[in-house]
């Protein structure tokens, strides 16, 4: 034999130290992958037979004792590998594969013989409804306030159109189950007692369908989807909005499932929200404090608004505006909007800098220290 041949540890894809599992695991992969039986490809054969090979060295450790002592040449002229490069094992010859087709279920085997085969087994060909996709959306305060369409991307698992949602090929047809090679049922023979069991691997009908290329078996495809979405008007953050049907694909005939979006609601660079009230802060003077004013003030319709300002206002107040709040859900009803009065403080340094007019301030309020009352400085709550 020529020594071109691939080492057998690269072959499997795992380290000169490997552990007998870790050989196994990786073999039982790579047929998963390989054996010509699930895998029509014409390389696959190839591939199939010097990873078949690996692992017969690999897995034996006297051969893979020679093997990495002697590399290819432990085994050149002996002919022990000469079964395993000359033909391919079918899955019924093979000790392994019928052990690792057994297994294969369990161990969420997909790709061997198809989804289909598995989901019947799990659920027969009862229709069953898809999953549901979530998706959280951020929206401002604006479009919550108006409400507002959106389109949103949504990658979701539509109905295979090649095979209608069942995962076969429907003009491939059907092979023969390798497992019982068609009868349906499997014999164990124990002692001198023989069982006739039902075919775990095609649960009894003794053949197998040939999945769909178009989906690989699982009669979905993933596909991207523009869903447009009304968000109505005084939706909060947290609120959760359903799209039926927008989910994923239903099996055998199931509805799709459904789509969850949560809302999320940027805070807002002057207004803020509390349930259904707007809270805004305004700044007036102290003579408007006390004399009373009107403040012009946005709101969220984007109508500007006039708010008086009674005399003797004083830091902190709430002056209750209706009907410029939220709106409520479902109903045509707005909540309040609070102004909430702030008494600016000039500084007396900075004024002096900035306007002609701070010394002249200076003494007004020196003036009006005298005639201003006295407050109560302490106050009990
Ligand atoms: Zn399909
Ligand atoms: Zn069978």
């Amino acid at each position: 034999m020529p020594s071109t041949k691939k080492d057998y540890y690269e072959i499997l894809g795992v380290p000169r130290n490997a552990s007998q599992e870790e050989i196994k695991k990786a073999f039982r992969r790579l047929a998963r992958k390989y054996h010509p039986d699930i895998n029509k490809d014409p390389t696959a054969q190839e591939k199939f037979k010097e990873i078949n090979e690996a692992y017969q060295v690999l897995s034996d450790p006297k051969k893979r004792k020679l093997y990495d002592t002697y590399g290819h040449a432990a085994f050149e002229g002996t002919g022990q590998t000469q079964s395993y490069t000359q033909d391919i094992p079918s899955m019924e010859d093979l000790d392994f594969l019928r052990e690792f087709l057994s297994e294969a279920f369990d161990l969420g085997f997909e790709s061997i013989f198809e989804r289909a085969t598995r989901s019947r087994r799990r659920s027969g060909t009862r229709p069953f409804k898809g999953e549901d996709i979530f998706k959280t959306v951020e929206i401002s305060l604006e479009e919550a306030y108006r409400g507002t369409t959106l389109e949103l991307e949504v990658d979701r698992l539509t109905e295979c159109i090649s095979c209608k949602g069942t995962g076969y090929d429907k003009d491939k047809g059907v092979k023969t189950c390798p497992v019982c090679k068609g009868s349906g049922h499997v014999v164990q023979r124990q002692f001198i007692i023989t069982i006739s069991q039902t075919c775990s691997n095609c649960r009894g009908e003794g053949i197998l369908h040939e999945p769909c290329k178009a989906c690989g078996g699982r009669g979905a495809i993933h596909s991207r989807e523009t869903v447009k979405i009304r968000i109505p008007p005084g939706v909060d953050n947290g609120s959760k909005l359903v799209v039926e049907g927008k989910g994923h694909a239903g099996r055998h005939g199931g509805p799709s499932g459904d789509l969850y979006i949560q809302i999320k609601v940027k805070p807002h660079r002057i207004f803020e929200r509390r349930g259904e009230d707007l809270y805004l802060d305004v700044w007036i003077t102290f003579p408007e404090a006390v004399l009373g004013t009107e403040v012009e003030v946005p709101t969220l319709s984007g109508e500007r608004i006039k708010v008086k300002i009674p005399a003797g206002t004083k830091h902190g107040d709430l002056i209750r505006v209706s009907g410029y709040g939220m709106p409520q859900l479902r109903t045509s009803k707005r909540g309040n909007l609070f102004v909430r009065v702030n008494i600016d403080v000039p500084k007396i340094g900075f004024m002096d800098k900035m306007f002609k007019d701070g010394k002249k301030l200076e003494k007004l309020l020196k003036e009006l220290t005298e005639v201003l009352p006295e407050p109560e400085r302490i106050k009990e709550k």
